[in-house]
């Protein structure tokens, strides 16, 4: 069943017969569009993608399931989607209303007049959470492009290295390959190990460092998104603990998650292995997110999430100690739920790992 024919579905089970869509990850799992603006507004007959000028080419190679209707300047975008949805005959039009800020709401009321607006639940989040045999292919040579990166990148570690040298490294393998960046890597070593999202700086690899990679490629519209954490020159017994049992939460979340399992009780999991050294405490994020065209999905795998597994759904796994005047660690894989476990998508060696020792 395609994008178009799911939502359709939905929104006949919750009695919307249109929809406007503005969430651009929404946009971008229903039309295909990888640009940065675009609405999709959908009726049980009838579908148009819009977007302005600056997409129209664009528009026209990817969105093959509607037609495309574009604005240029100085038509407001408002005033053209309220146009094309009464050129559509709407008279109710559904929209998310947990992503329409209300500023943009009390905008599209005046415009869109006489069209009532109606707030939906957001219809395609749970539809973009599973994903289809071609998504999960492409997410798999994401995956595999960034395997190659940190595969690339690992010759480079040394002490006297620095962070940006490193990131940048990652990034010119990446787009060598002619994919983007998914995000801006994640490239701390030291203290700074204990930063969660600390950027690439001037400082220079140290023997003893933890060094953390956190970074992924968007390749053919789709993210993978992968950390890996080595000790540069020499480790401590501490170090190999810790992260010995960062990996070990890792290996029993994973090794739990198949269909019907609840995401926050993988998230549970995680936890409770890190408390066996008294870690959990140094764990201060969610397990894990959604990946697919975007970084940061629909769904996460955390303490609170209402999340049920299911085929088709493809998650990163990411459990981390940060520990502040020691460093951090984290491992990170991306991983597609099957029919009976999971099949994980990103394969680089995670066994712990010393690199550039000096004699
Ligand atoms: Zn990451
Ligand atoms: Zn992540």
């Amino acid at each position: 069943m395609s994008a178009l024919e799911r939502i359709r579905e939905r929104m006949r089970e919750h009695g919307l017969d249109a929809l406007l869509v503005s969430d651009v990850g929404a946009v971008s799992w229903l039309t295909g569009f990888t640009g940065s603006s675009g609405f999709a507004l959908v009726t049980p007959t009838e579908a148009r993608f819009v977007t302005d000028s600056r997409y129209t080419l664009q528009a026209k190679e990817e969105v093959r399931e509607m037609p495309s209707a574009t604005y240029a300047s100085p038509t407001e975008p408002a005033d053209f989607l309220a146009a094309q949805a009464r050129e559509m005959r709407i008279d109710r039009l559904g929209f998310d209303s947990e992503t329409v800020s209300h500023s943009t709401w009390t905008k599209w009321q005046e415009r869109f007049r006489p069209i009532e607006l109606v707030p939906a639940p957001n219809l395609i989040g749970d539809l973009r959470m599973v994903k289809s045999e071609a998504e999960i292919e492409k997410i798999r040579r994401s995956c595999a492009l960034a395997d190659a990166a940190y595969d690339h990148v690992l010759r480079l570690i040394r002490p006297g290295v620095s962070e940006y040298d490193i990131g940048l490294d990652l990034e010119f393998f990446i787009r060598r390959q002619g994919a983007d960046l998914a995000f801006a890597p994640i490239v701390v070593s030291g203290e700074r190990s204990a930063r969660p999202h600390g950027r690439a700086s001037e400082k220079k690899l140290e023997s003893g460092d933890f060094l953390t990679l956190d970074f992924g490629a968007m390749l053919d519209g789709y993210a993978s998104d992968i950390t890996r954490t080595v000790v540069v020159g020499r480790a401590t017994d501490r170090q190999e603990a810790v992260y010995n049992q960062v990996l070990k939460a890792q290996l029993a979340a994973l090794d739990m998650m198949r269909p019907g399992v609840r995401g926050r009780d993988v998230d549970a999991m995680a936890r409770t292995v890190l408390d066996e050294m008294d870690l959990a405490q140094y764990f201060g994020h969610g397990l894990g997110h959604g990946l697919g065209r975007l970084v940061h999905d629909m769904g996460r795998l955390s303490a609170t999430s209402e999340v049920v597994l299911e085929p088709g759904q493809v998650w990163t796994v990411e459990p981390g100690v940060y520990i502040a005047d020691f460093g951090g660690v984290r491992i990170e894989d991306d991983v597609v739920v099957t029919d009976d476990g999971i099949e994980i998508l990103t394969k680089s060696p995670k066994k712990f790992t010393v690199i550039g020792a000096s004699e």
